[in-house]
């Protein structure tokens, strides 16, 4: 019933998607548990960075949650999780200061970033036509062309943000490890604890890319059979 197409495509970036949870997770978890010795909290941090580099009018606010961190480029608000504002920890540090990058990112106006904002609503309205588009597939079986159709343009539309949703988020990591260094908020052999927490973050995004894109193949080559 399954077509052999759906383990070649689907089942592999189902597994990596797994695995990059699981590295987040594990390097999250352990790096939350290493202090920095200097003893600045994420919020801390995330006004240092934004001070430094002349990001003004953006408001850090605590938010619930874990790891529900994230930049609001419309309400200009860095929202981090209580356990990263309050924090000290190399994880802590690594993700507020992760978002203050995007806030610079805004600021300088980074064109991914632009581009990255510019899709948002094409983008949630594709993820939320899709489930119907899977159950209307599913139901009508191959009556349901018209749904592979118009899931193939959905998942276009998805890889296309994912695609550049990679930059903005390698940029804004790249940034945080500059200041939190140029700073002196971290010291160097802190580095790796930082650079593990957001290298696994980074993976989480490339599989969400690898995802939609194997979904938008696995619906093309469906559609020629
Ligand atoms: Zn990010």
């Amino acid at each position: 019933m399954i077509h052999p197409l759906f383990f070649i495509l689907i089942i592999p970036t189902i597994l990596i998607a797994i695995y990059a949870q699981m590295r987040v997770s594990s390097a999250y978890n352990k790096n939350a548990r290493i202090g920095s010795r200097g003893r600045i909290t994420g919020y801390e941090a995330a006004q240092a960075i934004m001070r430094r580099a002349g990001v003004r009018g953006v408001d850090i606010i605590p938010i619930r949650g874990h790891l529900t961190d994230h930049y609001d480029p419309t309400r200009r608000r860095l929202a981090l999780s209580e356990e990263n504002f309050h924090g000290t920890s190399l994880a802590a540090l690594g993700v507020a200061a992760h978002e203050a990058g995007h806030a610079i990112q805004h600021h300088v106006g980074y064109k991914a970033l632009k581009a990255r904002m510019a899709l948002v609503p094409l983008t949630s309205i594709s993820s939320q036509i899709l489930p119907f588009v899977i159950i209307g597939g599913f139901f009508f079986g191959a009556a349901g062309g018209i749904f592979i159709e118009i899931g193939i343009i959905c998942y276009f539309i998805l890889t296309l943000f994912h695609l550049v949703t990679l930059p903005v988020e390698f940029d804004a990591s790249r940034r945080a490890k500059v200041e939190l260094a140029g700073l002196g908020i971290i010291e160097r052999d802190e580095m790796p604890g930082v650079s593990e927490t957001l290298n696994a973050a980074a993976l989480t995004y490339v599989a969400a890319f690898l995802s939609s894109l194997m979904w938008m193949i696995y619906l093309i080559l469906l559609r020629r059979n």
